[in-house]
């Protein structure tokens, strides 16, 4: 296991002499500008655009490659509804993210880490966050498939809003019995202008609960839990009060693109997300590595797959 996490040291050591010099290490693709899901997301808040064609989107990662782009986050809308296009884009760059909603069947992809979205503790809260009955089992046995089948890096990505942030421990536990997954993240509902859910919003309150919580499980599942103290301690609504474009490494270092390979404004989520409540795990994770926070760096160690 310390073998395979050192095998991640190159590609981690690109990235952060990308950081050193200011320079963005990865950009996020939004691959289809579709999704069979009926959520209501920063995705969606968006303007539908025209996708890039097969070959074009390929030259867009050979193009970012050319840039020096070490990772690309595959996002959309839904990743999977090109399901074909996947296995010709992950080898381009040296590590791939895959963010998915598990609705189809799982591919074992070239250099790729995939993020499969569970909203709940429980089939009935995912489903209904998600406004898609069978979601939640569809999910389970399209990871359970992949991994039967062979390599399968697969964590799971949880954002905590209004209707189940106190399911955490049932959405950890679940999962880290099932056996199904390789680790956990968490995120908190970031309020989207125009769009999102405002029925799902949490409150200051609800966010403070969430860090004690999340401490309290991290004490409990140690590194099955894929954030560090710090990290989690961003999420307190005193910090994030603070957050803008210019300070967040999100913005700072990951370039975003809608699937017409035009740049999104401020980050993947679009210059209607506010910074000032932004629980996107990927911003603590970024800035807590630009602090040398050596706990965070192991982690990415393990996030970052090798070749
Ligand atoms: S959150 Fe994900 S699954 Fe839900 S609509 Fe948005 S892109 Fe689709
Ligand atoms: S919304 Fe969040 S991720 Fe985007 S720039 Fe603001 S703080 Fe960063």
């Amino acid at each position: 296991m310390v073998a395979k996490t050192l095998k991640s040291a190159p590609q981690f050591l690109k990235i952060f002499n990308h950081i050193n010099h200011g320079r963005e290490f990865a950009f996020s693709f939004n691959v289809a500008d579709r999704c069979p899901v009926g959520c209501m997301c920063y995705w969606r808040a968006q303007e539908r655009v025209k996708e890039l064609s097969d070959e074009d989107v390929i030259h867009f990662f050979q193009d970012r490659k050319k840039e020096g782009k070490v990772l690309a986050v595959l996002v959309g809308g839904e990743p999977y509804v090109r399901r074909d296009l996947l296995p010709k884009l992950t080898p381009i760059l040296p590590a791939s993210w895959v963010v998915t909603s598990g609705t189809t069947p799982l591919l074992s992809l070239p250099n790729t880490t995939h993020f499969v979205s569970i909203d709940g503790g429980n089939a009935e809260t995912h489903d209904r966050v998600r406004r898609m009955p069978g979601l939640y089992n569809r999910i389970v046995k399209n990871i359970s498939d992949a991994r039967k089948k062979g390599k399968f890096q697969c964590y799971i990505h949880s954002v905590l809003n209004k209707a189940n942030f106190t399911q955490a421990y049932e959405i950890i536990s679940t999962w880290h019995k099932n056996g199904l997954a390789d680790g956990i993240v968490f995120s908190t509902m970031t309020p989207i202008r125009e769009g999102g859910e405002d029925q799902l919003q949490l409150s200051e309150n609800d966010r403070i609960w969430i860090i004690q919580e999340l401490q309290r499980l991290k004490m409990f599942y140690g590194p099955f839990l894929l954030m560090t103290e710090n990290m989690i301690n961003r999420f307190h609504p005193d910090h994030t009060k603070m957050q803008t474009p210019e300070t967040c490494g999100t913005a700072r270092f990951v370039g975003s693109y809608d699937a017409a390979g035009e740049r999104i404004a401020q980050c993947i989520l679009s210059d209607k997300a506010d910074c000032t409540s932004c629980g996107c795990y990927v911003t603590p994770f970024i800035d807590t590595l630009i602090e040398y926070d050596w706990k965070t760096i192991l982690l990415g160690l393990k996030l970052v797959p090798n070749q």
